[in-house]
């Protein structure tokens, strides 16, 4: 076996720059759209923001689209749209962006971790059903790095206990289940629009639902709890409004819609390039002893936000830190997704403890994020897969 000498070492780098992670992709035609919006009269709570929402739900097979300022805010909402209040259980995976079980704390609910699949890393519905408690009120699932998640048991599970499903699809734009499409298979669907995921407002995110009167009270809710906006008040020549629930200010202005509407009609093209480069890597890593390739399972189509790799201990002298900053001295930007959410200080002060749930702990030991995203050229993803032979084979057992 070649013992390829590493950058971490001293020697060249597989490549002079840095390669993000992920980044998105902003085009003349996309600046073009904000300009107009600039230019419409409307920079917030105009007519973009409702025909973004529009193109959202075609675009995800969802009834309706409810737009707000970020993804976390579209959590938040989607917490109060489930009726989440303190004494509430809510259960979600420890495997996902901190947002993700924040969004019950802020509604003052009680977070329980179920752990995940080993070969998915999505939630793991057998976990969830024995963590049912009369208290239980929803369950959160992430669709882990853009693999739908076991959607079918879970809205069973939902259903059978009176509980409400949400998909925190941040990752998952595109993906579909089952031949369905991401987006109207939970009661909630969330989204975030921020520049690491599929589609961009800068900052942004959605609520999807099929149900009318929900997506109202979310449209509430994300406007200070006020029925009416500006524009439908001015149209009418009315000024009476009635504040009818606590909300807040989680709107998306006009200039990040125009952006949205014109990024979303290239969602397609986009996910072609992700699975594109998601199967160059599965393909190289399959003879790499040390590297387990993500596993997607037959029945759906995985969206490729993030391409997780798992190392085998037993096939390395070194640990998963040395792995990580040979590939940073490389320029190839890795990363981790995610330190498990219990292990957090502010949830371990609420008396969390890590072992609860060995399989994602297991798992966050030994991952890496490899770069991917539809900006990267052939020769960006030749280099992520040249460095990772290169530092895995010098360092193999
Ligand atoms: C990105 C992300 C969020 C938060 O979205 P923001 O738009 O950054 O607020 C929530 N959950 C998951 C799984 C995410 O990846």
């Amino acid at each position: 076996m070649s013992r390829a000498a590493l950058a971490i070492d001293g020697a060249a780098p597989t490549r002079a720059r840095m390669l993000p992670y992920g980044r998105h992709l902003v085009d003349d035609d996309d600046i073009a759209a904000v300009v107009g919006a600039l230019k419409s009269g409307w920079l917030t709570t105009g007519p973009a923001v409702d025909e973004f929402e529009g193109a959202f739900a075609k675009a995800t097979g969802a009834g309706e689209a409810v737009a707000v300022a970020n993804g976390t805010a579209a959590l938040h909402a989607a917490a109060f749209g489930a009726g989440i209040g303190p004494g509430d259980e809510v259960i979600t995976t420890p495997m996902t962006f901190a947002a993700t079980a924040n969004c019950v704390r802020y509604q003052g609910g009680t977070v329980v971790f179920a752990d995940v699949r080993r070969d998915t890393l999505n939630i793991d519905p057998a976990h969830v059903a024995a963590l049912v408690t009369p208290r239980t009120r929803a369950i959160i699932t992430v669709d882990y790095a853009g693999q739908p998640s076991d959607l079918d048991e879970l809205s069973a599970l939902a259903e059978r206990h009176g509980l409400a499903l949400i998909e925190d699809a941040s990752h998952a734009l595109g993906a579909t289940y089952r031949s369905r499409r991401v987006g109207s298979l939970a009661r909630m669907t969330t989204f975030s629009l921020h520049p690491v995921k599929h589609v961009t407002t800068g900052e942004g995110g959605m609520v999807t639902t099929d149900d009318p009167e929900l997506a109202a009270r979310l449209r509430r809710f994300r406007s200070h709890g006020i029925l009416s906006d500006f524009r439908r008040r001015e149209q009418a020549g009315s000024w009476v409004y009635d504040m009818a629930v606590l909300g807040f200010n989680y709107r998306l202005t006009d200039l990040q819609a125009a952006l949205g509407l014109s990024q979303l009609p290239k969602l397609d093209d986009w996910l072609a390039r992700r699975r594109a480069i998601a199967a160059r890597y599965t393909t190289a890593f399959a003879t790499l002893e040390a590297v387990e390739p993500p596993t997607v399972l037959p029945d759906r189509e995985c969206a490729w936000h993030i391409y997780v790799i798992r190392l085998r201990a037993d096939r390395l002298r070194v640990d998963r830190a040395r792995v990580f900053q040979a590939l940073r001295a490389e320029n190839i930007g890795v990363n981790v997704h995610y330190v498990p959410v219990p292990w957090h200080s502010y949830y371990a002060a609420l008396g969390y403890r890590k072992g609860a749930w060995p399989v994602a702990e297991d798992a966050y030991e030994r991952m890496i994020t490899l770069p991917i995203f539809p900006g990267m050229t052939d020769a960006d993803v030749a280099d992520v897969i040249a460095a990772m032979t290169k530092v895995v084979e010098h360092y193999a057992r």
